[in-house]
């Protein structure tokens, strides 16, 4: 019989997890001889997420967690869920519902009827999302489209249902700095995706504060592309150019001309210019570095306190 794990990153989800339990058991009753397993993972929540996840294990032997020493963030949930699934087929969906589980049973038929690997799901609208959210978000996945070789969609969710064999190949990527949506391009296979209008939570609160997602934003670029530092490159290029031939017209202007002292203003303006860029150039370089610094660490990407995968 097939089985089919459930990974559900909850942080602070005490009010959505009975809404989504009751949800997802309604949904799997459409499914003829398949067996499920439900992994909660606890990422450090702090209201009572581990005691309600708790009481439903006590009630259903399908429900499995996880918890974290601490708030590890949803994509160290997203692999410690992976890690410990043990489903031919995983899911991974968010407690909140936005992930609609209606949607599964055809993501399931997808794979097993059209001979995809994994079939992932794309919100078409935005609503209810701030507009200035929705905006900076259409504008990064343009950019990072432009600069990775990787293709993201626009849209894309977490939602993802995908075999045994793409599991594994996301698994076998070790790195520290996760960026779920990447990684799941980066591995391929032959992946559908289906649409859907976008839901509003059930309860309780967004997690990602536009700075965090500001945040989440360059961690993408920068673990999936090298373009920014490229550019750093061009930059420094093309100054050097224009400073070679704004010492040319001096040369040539105090020979024709002499040399009256000025052009004070305009100096600083062109050191502080310079110096900007210099600093911007920097930066980018900065955050490379401070990735790889991570990177080479080798810290581990969560810590278990507790965990019942019986
Ligand atoms: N989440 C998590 N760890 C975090 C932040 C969020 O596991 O540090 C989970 C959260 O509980 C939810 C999912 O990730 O199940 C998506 O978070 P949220 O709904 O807050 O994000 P949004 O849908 O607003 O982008
Ligand atoms: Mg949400």
């Amino acid at each position: 019989m097939p089985k089919i794990s459930v990974i559900v990153s909850c942080y602070n989800e005490e009010k959505a997890i009975p809404l989504f339990y009751e949800e997802i058991e309604k949904n799997i009753k459409d499914f003829e001889n398949t067996e499920f397993e439900y992994i909660f993972v606890d990422d450090g929540s702090n209201d009572n997420t581990l005691n309600v996840i708790k009481n439903l294990k006590s009630k259903d032997n399908k429900v499995k967690y996880v918890s974290f020493s601490k708030n590890f963030g949803k994509e160290a949930a997203i692999y410690a869920g992976l890690e410990h699934s043990t489903g031919d087929y995983v899911t991974l969906m968010d407690a909140d519902l936005q992930d609609p589980p209606y949607l599964l049973k055809d993501m399931y038929n997808t794979i097993i009827n059209e001979g995809y690997d994994a079939v992932g799901t794309r919100r078409v609208t935005r609503k209810g999302e701030p507009i200035i959210r929705s905006f900076c978000a259409r504008i990064f996945y343009k950019f990072i489209n432009k600069i990775s070789k990787i293709e993201m969609v626009d849209g894309a969710r977490d939602y993802v249902l995908m075999t045994r064999q793409v599991v594994n190949a996301i698994l076998s990527l070790k790195e520290y700095n996760r960026y779920t949506k990447g990684l799941f391009s980066f591995v391929g296979f032959k992946v559908k995706w289906l649409e859907f209008e976008n839901v509003q939570r059930v309860a309780g609160e967004t997690k990602w504060s536009f700075w965090k997602l500001v945040k989440y934003a360059l961690e993408g670029i920068t673990a999936f592309s090298t373009t920014p530092l490229i550019f750093s490159s061009f930059l420094g290029i093309f100054f050097c150019l224009a400073a070679f031939l704004m010492i040319l017209v001096i040369i040539v202007r105090t020979i024709c001309f002499g040399d009256p002292t000025s052009g004070w203003p305009s100096l600083v303006c062109i050191i502080f210019l310079v110096s900007g860029i210099q600093l911007f150039s920097l930066g980018i370089i900065g955050q490379y570095l401070s990735k790889t610094y991570l990177e080479v660490k080798r810290r581990p990407i969560y810590i278990v306190k507790e965990e019942n995968m019986d």
